[in-house]
């Protein structure tokens, strides 16, 4: 390839303008895949001074970041990375105080949710929720393998199901094993960019071979959530759904964790905590054994599950002041 002339450079420059707007599908850290508006999906790398913006992150572009392209020879070259509407992080391996952004724009969060093969708490899904929330990523709960529960599992499916219903998550109950389930589970992720979660072996890669056959295979969906622990650099990667959406697959989803998180902020992230906050004596109420206590008083009248109200008071206990 030749070099390039000064004339090259100052065309390339003016081309600015025709820039085409695409969303990133897969990043490997110096290559990007992006899918443009018209369809076509290129590889571009990253315009050198996007680098040496102020963000705190270890990569500047993630998948599922809207972005600006220059389509150019010898490469596509990312311009610029459009506000994000929501993001997720997990610690960076090398640099513990700087973050790594997994994906970004991300529509809703599938909670797969087993209540039996395997067991899946109720503290693990709170978790998962409050996670969700501090993120601002609106999540579901799909409880799969209904076929296999029977007498006092049934019971707990819908003493389950009618707690997070009231808190005002959807859910769905199916067996993702069952062709009968997939309309339903595509009505759900329909137009949206979604991704799953939940323990390993809940059937997360068997809900996306039941709305889009083959699908699951590739996706490695290994998220089980966890909130600690190392990983090994894997790329997250957006896949395209037939009837419409994308499901982001990244391994890194159980090290998603929640950064500039204080004991106080909390309580905010469990909605139905959300109106009592105001009502405490005491301005920095941790709602433990704090007299005149709004949410305690709402537990007693049964307006907050007693169940969320034990993974509030766990949570608290793993928050290491100042940060988590
Ligand atoms: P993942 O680790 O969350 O991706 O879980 P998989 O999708 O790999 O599912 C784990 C196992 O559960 C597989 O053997 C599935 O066939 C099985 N499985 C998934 N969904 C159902 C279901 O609704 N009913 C039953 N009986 N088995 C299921
Ligand atoms: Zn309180």
């Amino acid at each position: 390839m030749a070099k390039k002339g000064k004339s090259d450079q100052r065309r390339q420059l003016s081309a600015v303008a025709d820039l085409i707007e695409g969303v990133v599908t897969r990043s490997t850290g110096s290559w990007y895949r992006v899918r443009l508006e018209d369809g076509r999906t290129i590889d571009c790398r990253m315009r050198g001074n996007l680098r040496m913006r102020g963000i705190k992150t270890t990569n500047p572009v993630a998948v599922g970041d809207r972005v600006k392209v220059h389509l150019g020879d010898p490469d596509n070259m990312i311009h610029d990375v459009l506000d994000r509407r929501n993001y997720v992080l997990r610690k960076s391996v090398n640099l513990a105080r700087r973050a790594h952004i997994l994906c970004a724009n991300i529509d809703q969060a599938i909670v797969v949710f087993t209540i039996d093969h395997p067991v899946t708490t109720l503290g693990y899904v709170d978790r998962l929720l409050v996670t969700c929330a501090a993120y601002h990523i609106p999540a579901v709960i799909v409880f799969n393998k209904v076929d296999l529960l029977q007498g006092d599992q049934l019971a707990r499916l819908a003493d389950y199901r009618s707690i997070y219903e009231q808190l005002g998550y959807p859910t769905l109950c199916i067996s993702a094993t069952d062709p009968a389930a997939q309309a339903d589970v595509q009505a759900m992720m329909k137009g949206k960019t979604s991704f799953l979660v939940g323990r390993s072996g809940a059937g997360k890669s068997t809900v996306v071979n039941l709305v889009e056959p083959g699908l699951g295979l590739k996706v490695g969906l290994v998220s089980e959530f966890s909130g600690r622990g190392t990983h090994t650099t894997t790329f997250a990667e957006m896949f395209p759904l037939s009837f419409g959406g994308d499901i982001i697959d990244s391994p890194g989803f159980k090290e998603m964790v929640i950064f500039d998180f204080n004991k106080t902020e909390l309580s905010h992230y469990f909605p139905e905590m959300q109106p009592h906050i105001g009502h405490c004596r005491f301005g920095d109420c941790l709602h433990e054994n704090e007299p005149g206590c709004a949410v305690k008083e709402a537990i007693t009248k049964g307006l907050v599950p007693e169940s969320r109200y034990h993974t509030y008071l766990g949570m608290l206990e793993e928050i290491a002041e100042p940060g988590w």
